[in-house]
């Protein structure tokens, strides 16, 4: 596939979990996606039988990637879409806004263009972005210390609000930002827990409108494609 879109929710384990990837996501039944909702919310899986009922941890991180639509060319800047009328806006609704709400972070994967491929310079390797993530790690380990969580996707609502005070600037953009892409109160959670990792990836104390910027801009590919079709 050239071009991916990516979702992912931030990593928040019971420590027994990986990563669950679904490529192609729009493949798997509606049915299949839908019963995945209450695990995301609350990091465990109910099973109930005529025996009784059992819930195991099922905090993973979940990683889904699709096309745009069936050919995979729908919104290229370049090249033209070639499905029948409908078939993408089809395609995409396959994927419910409920789940797509419960998604930390919404990606776009573009093509890699010649050029990019040619580049000789170095990107950051690996073993340096590990030691970023766990500089990250370590200060909301701090941050919750007796709190009974170790990381920002595990904040309640509640302490969100907390930990995540915003100046009145970056107050100002978020309130634009609900207005202008209807984001649920879901995702106002969920774009300040973004932002407060993001900061703290930055080893910044205070979340900063960059910050912010960045965490909003993560919510904004479902108007794109979803609101479009
Ligand atoms: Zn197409």
């Amino acid at each position: 596939m050239w071009w991916h879109i990516s979702f992912a929710t931030r990593y928040s384990s019971h420590r027994l979990s990986g990563v669950l990837f679904l490529d192609e996501l729009p493949e798997f039944s509606r049915t299949a996606m839908e019963v995945m909702r209450q695990p995301i919310e609350n990091g465990a899986i109910t099973i109930s039988r005529a025996a009784g009922t059992l819930s195991y941890p099922c905090s993973v991180m979940l990683v889904c990637a699709m096309n745009p639509c069936p050919c995979g060319f729908y919104g290229h800047p370049t090249r033209k879409c070639t499905c029948p009328s409908g078939a993408p806006a089809r395609y995409l609704s396959k994927v419910s806004g409920p789940l797509l709400d419960r998604l930390d972070i919404h990606i776009e994967v573009p093509q890699v263009n010649f050029r990019e491929l040619s580049d000789t310079e170095q990107a950051e390797s690996s073993e340096e972005i590990r030691k970023r993530v766990n500089a990250a790690r370590s200060i909301q380990q701090k941050r919750f210390e007796g709190t009974g969580i170790t990381c920002n996707a595990k904040m309640t609502p509640a302490m969100t609000r907390r930990y995540c005070p915003l100046s009145g600037e970056a107050s100002a953009m978020l309130e634009k930002a609900f207005e202008r892409l209807g984001l649920s109160a879901r995702a106002y959670d969920k774009v300040l827990k973004v932002a407060r990792t993001i900061a703290d990836l930055d080893n910044s104390e205070g979340i900063q409108t960059r910050h912010l910027a960045e965490a909003i801009q993560y919510r904004s590919l479902d108007r794109k494609f979803w609101q479009n079709a």
